[in-house]
């Protein structure tokens, strides 16, 4: 027997119709470079986004099309989440960071009609123009006084097209199955693969950002967006933010540490997210300039994911800023929110220290989202924090299978998707990543887990950034390099590194070398490029042997 509820199709054009009509007080401030903040609300956000809803139409986008930006994080890009995905054409967001090939690669893979563009990649879309087979028309994201010089071919003016239209679009009823948007994965093997979210994953997704036990975002806080919006889908905080009616200030590119902690000041933000390196900056920021974040800001919690959050970091939030770390794991096929570590009952009275500790882990999964771990051969491991194996994901917000069936079949007879992360699941069900299957170091059997090594290492006070890898090992097979960046004007031995790193990790764990280097290299989403250092450190002898 059917129920008799009203079904309503979850989609994206709700939630912003919804923070239009319910949370007209929230703000979304936007840092332009050489400009002063701009500020808006939902009302014009909403209006703006059936404008340029009704503009892409015009341009003959139909449902289901792909429509790219190449953009940082700001008002134009939210209205591009809202007006593009409402209409029912696919918001593809294109990591500009990507190497050129790259880009033209996912934006011919893609087929995207219109690309949308910040002023300040003119040049790069000048540049690759000619390869972008799909593109019809390049639209630079500015008024008419600010066009970029270049020469692009079929170039059009965001402010002329938005304003050319009266807004008076009502949203498509569209299948809440159909596909959102679209982003590619950061693809450190083969092409990048895209993963395309559909409007109801996106609002199940959003709902449980808005969970206690998810990032809790409520018409109280304002949230500063310290990760790019063009990674996993802006994290899902466009969407979580119109549903709660929280506040967001968009920094553009101001990601350093001056930038955020000037923006977290101003703006009163009570919560924020990004990934650890962001951190490390405005960590060292209010170090170096002896700042006291206590005093000057009201920052209650932030979200840590997309690398594992350092001890360190954790510390200094706790103790210097009086703030909690939330540390969360997930990927691009997981929209991305996944696990979160937030305490339970029994941890009500743990102390700072305590704290910091569960934050290692990468924590729980909320209702929507189930995981398991399994060994070698597909066995399935128990959950008692000990046994480590490959991290298995499926649930509501979780990827099916690639854009164009790239890769072909990803998931398991019983729907299961590997990760390629290796971990551990305790007996309360807090997840703790270990490391990259690829990135494992395997000594003598026995897996040694970088990213342990390389948080004790960052715990060090002359440590600001380290990386563990493998290297080859005639009776051990792999054994452990780390190269470690020093903190500026900061020194510090191998051997009084490695001293430092003895009580922190097992005797057998400890690198067989330390090298110090000037700087380690990221991947365009900021994560460290072991690949990259494998190929440049690999055949690394230690000189003890
Ligand atoms: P991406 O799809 O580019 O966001 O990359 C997802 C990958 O980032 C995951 O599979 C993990 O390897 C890594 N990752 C994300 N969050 C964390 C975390 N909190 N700790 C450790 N690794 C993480």
């Amino acid at each position: 027997m059917i129920g008799l509820m009203q079904h309503h199709p979850l989609l994206i054009s709700s939630l912003i119709d919804h923070a239009a009509k319910v949370h007209q007080g929230a703000e979304i401030v936007s840092h332009m470079p050489g400009a002063p903040a701009h500020r808006c609300s939902y009302v014009d956000v909403a209006r703006r986004a059936r404008q340029l809803a009704q503009a892409v139409k015009a341009l003959g986008i139909r449902e289901g099309d792909r429509v790219g930006t190449m953009a940082w994080n700001g008002y134009r890009h939210l209205e591009l989440f809202f007006g593009v995905s409402g209409m029912g054409a696919v918001l593809h967001t294109v990591n500009p960071r990507l190497f050129p090939e790259q880009i033209a690669y996912i934006v011919n893979h893609a087929e995207n009609q219109v690309l949308f563009f910040d002023v300040g990649f003119a040049p790069l879309v000048a540049m690759l123009a000619k390869q972008l087979n799909s593109v019809r028309h390049f639209v630079a994201m500015t008024d008419r006084e600010h066009m970029p010089d270049e020469a692009i071919p079929n170039l059009l003016c965001y402010e002329d097209l938005v304003g050319a239209q009266d807004g008076t679009l009502e949203w498509p009823v569209l299948d809440e199955r159909s596909a959102s948007s679209l982003c590619y994965t950061s693809g450190t093997t083969g092409n990048p693969k895209g993963v395309l979210y559909t409007h109801r994953s996106t609002l199940l997704h959003a709902s449980l950002a808005c969970m206690t036990d998810g990032m809790a975002m409520s018409a109280r806080d304002m949230l500063f967006m310290a990760s790019p919006m063009f990674h996993v889908n802006a994290w899902g905080m466009p969407y979580a933010c119109a549903l709660s009616g929280a506040s967001m200030v968009l920094p553009g590119s101001g990601l350093d540490g001056a930038s955020i902690y000037a923006a977290m000041k101003t703006e009163r933000v009570t919560v924020a997210l990004g990934v650890p390196t962001v951190w490390m900056g405005l960590q060292q920021h209010v170090a170096t300039q002896g700042l006291k974040p206590r005093e000057d800001l009201c920052i209650e919690r932030v979200l840590i994911g997309g690398a594992a959050a350092p001890r360190a970091v954790v510390e200094t939030f706790a103790n210097e800023f009086g703030t909690r770390v939330l540390h969360a794991w997930g990927m691009t096929e997981t929209s991305p929110l996944a696990t979160l570590a937030n305490p339970l009952r029994k941890h009500r009275d743990l102390t700072t220290e305590q704290y910091v500790t569960l934050q290692a882990k990468q924590g729980r999964v909320p209702y929507g989202v189930q995981i398991k771990l399994v060994d070698d051969h597909g066995k399935e491991l128990p959950h008692d924090g000990q046994a480590v194996g490959h991290l298995l994901v499926r649930g509501h917000w979780i990827a099916s299978g690639y854009f164009r069936a790239e890769g072909g079949a990803i998931l398991d007879e019983e729907g299961w998707f590997d990760t390629g992360d290796i971990a551990t699941i305790d007996a309360d069900g807090y997840m703790q990543i270990t490391d990259r299957a690829k990135d494992l170091i395997k000594s003598g059997g026995e897996w040694i887990s970088s990213i342990a090594l390389e948080n004790a290492a960052v715990g060090h006070p002359c440590v600001a950034e380290a990386a563990v890898i493998a290297i080859a090992h005639d009776k051990w097979q792999e054994r452990p390099l780390m190269l470690v960046m020093r903190r500026p004007g900061k020194d510090v031995s191998k051997e009084e590194l490695l001293g430092f790193l003895a009580d922190k990790v097992a005797s057998w764990w400890l690198p067989d070398d330390v090298l110090f280097v000037e700087e380690l290299p990221h991947t365009a989403t900021g994560k460290l490029q072991k690949m990259k250092l494998r190929q440049m450190y690999g055949g690394h002898r230690p000189s003890s042997g």
